[in-house]
């Protein structure tokens, strides 16, 4: 609580009393901790690879880049931290997207699209990472589910970022998405057979930069801000997600979103 008090006098100019107003800064301070957190956290996950690259360039100046097979290895290092580098700005400059137009009322609530039309946009992209893990697939979306309340780039944005999610962390099995349709809301599933989200950290994982298993998601070139920016598009249209998950057997997200 912050506090301030003003005197009151007299006419005489005599003190009399005093008007004391109390804030309460409880969120203030949450918003502005929130704040600090974020920006530490950005920080940390830039730094990280940088300090990688930095190392590797210097150390192939200093002599590495003579032997072929250690020159291969260091560049190999060198793109996949440069594609991770890539992969958490795009993910911060999307987030910060989506908060800017929440702010803007009425811009998210004019917009239609079809789940099929958005998943079609992503379907290679989650094809060919699948086909590589060896992974099926199952899409039952139909052509005639009614539109959802929501802009076409913002829906494939959601599509994409579960549906890597569940292939990610899903090593043998089957991943699935699967529509249903209420009076107000289009239902979408998203499951998988993968290794599960302890029920402890279930509450957590929507955070920014949370994730259960910190050196699982940077292998899988995971920023661990992919549900952050799922649960802001879900809840920037009046949508609600949640998730069941058992470890070992597989998790399921469901999103209600609002029918247009
Ligand atoms: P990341 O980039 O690390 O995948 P996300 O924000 O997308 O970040 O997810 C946060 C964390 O939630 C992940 O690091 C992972 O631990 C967990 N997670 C998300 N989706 C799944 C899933 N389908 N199965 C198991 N764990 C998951």
């Amino acid at each position: 609580v912050e506090s301030q008090v003003n005197p009151i006098s007299s006419e005489l100019g005599q003190p009399i009393g005093a008007v004391i107003v109390f804030h309460d800064v409880t969120e203030l301070r949450r918003l502005e901790r929130m704040r600090t957190e974020f920006v530490a956290n950005v920080s940390h996950e830039l730094r990280t690879p940088l300090t990688s690259i930095k190392g590797f360039v210097e150390t192939l100046l200093d002599g590495a880049a003579d032997d072929p097979s250690l020159r291969d290895r260091f560049l190999k290092i060198i793109q996949a931290e440069t594609l991770r580098l890539q992969r958490l700005i795009e993910d911060l400059l999307t987030l910060a997207h989506i908060e800017g137009r929440e702010n803007r009322v009425g811009v998210s609530s004019d917009k239609v699209s079809y789940a099929h039309k958005a998943y079609e946009k992503i379907k290679p992209v989650i094809d060919s990472f699948a086909l590589a893990k060896g992974i099926k697939v199952e899409v039952d979306l139909a052509d005639d589910l009614p539109p959802i309340l929501i802009g076409e780039d913002l829906l494939s944005q959601l599509l994409l970022n579960l549906l890597e999610n569940a292939v990610k962390y899903t090593t043998e099995g089957r991943v699935w998405l699967t529509a249903r349709v209420d009076e107000e809301h289009i239902r979408l599933e998203f499951g998988d057979t993968g290794c599960g989200i302890p029920e402890e950290t279930l509450s957590r994982i929507f955070e920014r930069f949370y994730r259960v298993d910190k050196a699982r998601s940077r292998e899988q070139g995971g920023t661990g801000l992919g549900l952050s920016i799922v649960k802001h598009i879900v809840e920037g249209i009046g949508g609600e997600i949640n998730v069941t998950s058992q470890m070992g057997v597989g998790t399921v997200f469901t999103c209600d979103l609002p029918r247009a």
